[in-house]
């Protein structure tokens, strides 16, 4: 059986963390290492390690967060102008394996790589 991730032990409640948000599929929580002023993680429930491992199965959970992260950047005043980033694999970025959608806002964004 492969390790648990922070994330789960975070959805367990093993592990404290700032919960913005919760329901059945996924958790919101602070970024406990903010890139801009605003920075949350959604989190799926379902220990899917990247983006690529996801299948038909997970479509709606994936549809799911998308939808979510419109809803928060909504609560938290930045609906005009915020980013969400997946970051796929260790030389995309990825530190954690257990999807994540990175939600940023708070600041101007400038074009650059996308
Ligand atoms: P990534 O590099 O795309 O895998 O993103 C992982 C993110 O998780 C980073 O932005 C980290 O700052 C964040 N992170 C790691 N551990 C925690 C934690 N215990 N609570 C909140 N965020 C975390």
């Amino acid at each position: 059986m492969t390790e648990e991730s922070i994330f789960t032990k975070i959805i367990n409640g093993d592990i404290p963390s700032d919960l913005l948000y919760q329901d059945e599929h996924c958790i919101c929580i602070k970024d406990i290492s903010p890139q801009a002023p605003i920075h949350v993680l959604l989190i799926p429930k379902k220990p899917i390690p990247r983006l690529v491992d996801a299948t038909l199965e997970d479509q709606h959970i994936l549809g799911h967060l998308m939808l979510k992260a419109g809803e928060i950047a909504e609560e938290l005043g930045v609906a005009d102008a915020f980013r969400v980033i997946v970051n796929n694999g260790a030389n995309a970025g990825q530190t954690v394996f257990h999807l994540h959608l990175h939600l940023l806002a708070g600041q101007t964004f400038s074009e650059g790589m996308v």
